[in-house]
């Protein structure tokens, strides 16, 4: 492993930055203390042991986590990652930008999280089944189609939800598809999840050109992270005739001024695991990649990978947040002083968990839709969303991302609100 994968300060509480960031909304939306004291921490947090008996007869013991920030507006949903540096704090801080997202796109779930502390990429099929399977057993209180539904992330995949709803099922001794998002079609999951949440950025993306007057056309893009939602947005913009001039993945980054062919590199990545050593490329370092001129930036790795020592030497007209907090609060001031347009994760990110929501509601209706369908449902969904806080952006004069989680929080607040305090 590189450099980069290694966790700054920053890196290491994102609780922290994702706190500062409901506080400014909540500043602004003028919340009451009671609301704000009853927002401001998860509902339910669970840390599990997981023993896997490893493939040398020894048994390890990893570390896992399942936090329900907020159920205000419905079920807990949210992914699951397996990843070396998945703590507690992080994952509190995906579950809480959970809560804000889904009310962002105004879909009828809370906000939730998992993890587990593993690398992945050092276990065999049998130890990585092992391992999802008794974490599965080990979150079961917490998780169910009306409950918390789970849904992949960094270094899970349909795979392992076919493993978790597998292990739930059988515990239940019925089907029980929309205990997962994110599963094979073939075992109920949606088409056109896979990439859902890449195509959601690109919607964003489409969407903040059209406000500034950008046509996508050869536009200069920068994507950090070649992973699900990182190749699949480069994938699009390429399609779009946007020019991909440099990628990472966690191996390193790569660059080719005249553009990269995104088809070809995510070939060479299925073959290779990395995205080093393609054809017509050179390899560069990730801060001179960061710091590469460019229209479109997409981060689509870790959180706080742009922080304040960063970000002044950033140059991009706009940043599409395609992974959750990869913006420290402290460079959300230096980049919006520099006028980049920034699309806040809370809303650029959101078509992941948008057709999850299809996919939960098509298994509890056994009514299942087209890949057409899913799309243009979508599509209006990133639109109107992205439309409800550009509102907000423009009438109280804020930047987007405290517009975004006005909008997020403001939605969550008045379901609280609503719902009152039990038993008082
Ligand atoms: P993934 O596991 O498919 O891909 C992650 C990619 O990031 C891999 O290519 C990996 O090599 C790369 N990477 C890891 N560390 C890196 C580093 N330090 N520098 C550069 N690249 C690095 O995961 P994903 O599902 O694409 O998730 C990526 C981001 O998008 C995460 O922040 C995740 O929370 C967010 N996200 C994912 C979904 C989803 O549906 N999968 C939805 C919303 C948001």
């Amino acid at each position: 492993m590189e450099a980069v994968e290694k966790p700054s300060a920053v890196q290491r509480n994102p609780y922290e930055a994702a706190l500062k960031n409901f506080d400014i909304a909540a500043d602004h939306l003028e919340l009451d203390h009671d609301i704000r004291a009853m927002l401001r921490d998860p509902e339910r947090e669970l840390t599990v042991t997981v023993p896997v008996r490893m493939d040398d007869g020894k048994v390890e013991t990893f570390v896992g986590y399942r936090v329900q920030y907020s159920t205000a507006r419905g079920p807990g949903k949210g992914g699951i990652r397996f990843h070396p540096n998945v703590t507690l704090d992080e994952v509190k801080a995906l579950a809480c930008w959970m809560t804000w997202k889904c009310a962002v796109v105004n879909i009828p779930f809370g906000g939730a999280k998992g993890g587990v502390t593993c690398n992945p990429k050092k276990l065999s099929i049998r130890e990585l089944e092992h391992l999802t399977r008794r974490y599965t057993v080990g979150i079961l209180p917490l998780i169910g189609p009306d409950l918390d539904i789970p849904a992949p992330d960094v270094y899970t995949n349909p795979q392992i939800m076919a493993w978790m709803m597998d292990t739930y099922e059988m515990t239940k001794g019925y089907s029980v598809p929309g205990v997962v998002t994110g599963k094979p079609v073939s075992l109920g999951g949606s088409h056109g999840r896979n990439e859902a949440t890449g195509r959601g950025v690109f919607y964003s993306i489409q969407n903040a050109c059209d406000f500034l007057n950008i046509s996508l056309e050869n536009t200069t893009v920068v994507v950090q992270g070649f992973g699900n939602a990182g190749s699949v947005t480069a994938h699009l913009l390429d399609s779009a005739e946007s020019n991909v001039v440099a990628v990472s993945d966690s191996t390193g980054c790569i660059y080719n001024k005249d553009g990269l062919s995104i088809p070809k590199l995510i070939l060479h990545k299925a073959h290779t695991g990395s995205v080093l050593g393609f054809a017509g490329s050179e390899e560069i370092s990730a801060d001179d990649m960061l710091s590469l001129r460019c229209d479109i930036l997409v981060p689509a790795a870790l959180e706080g990978a742009i922080t304040g020592e960063n970000a002044d030497r950033l140059n991009a007209r706009i940043i599409a947040e395609a992974a959750n907090g990869p913006i420290t609060p402290d460079a959300d001031s230096i980049l919006f002083g520099k006028g980049v347009f920034v699309i806040p994760d809370i809303l650029c990110n959101a078509g992941g968990v948008t057709v999850s929501y299809f996919e939960w509601a098509q298994d509890e209706s056994h009514v299942f839709w087209d890949e057409a369908e899913v799309y243009a449902r979508l599509e209006k969904i990133m639109k109107n969303s992205f439309m409800d806080v550009l509102k907000i952006h423009r009438d109280r004069h804020v930047n987007m991302r405290v517009a975004a989680n006005m909008l997020g929080v403001g939605r969550v607040a008045e379901a609280a609100r609503l719902r009152g305090l039990y038993p008082q």
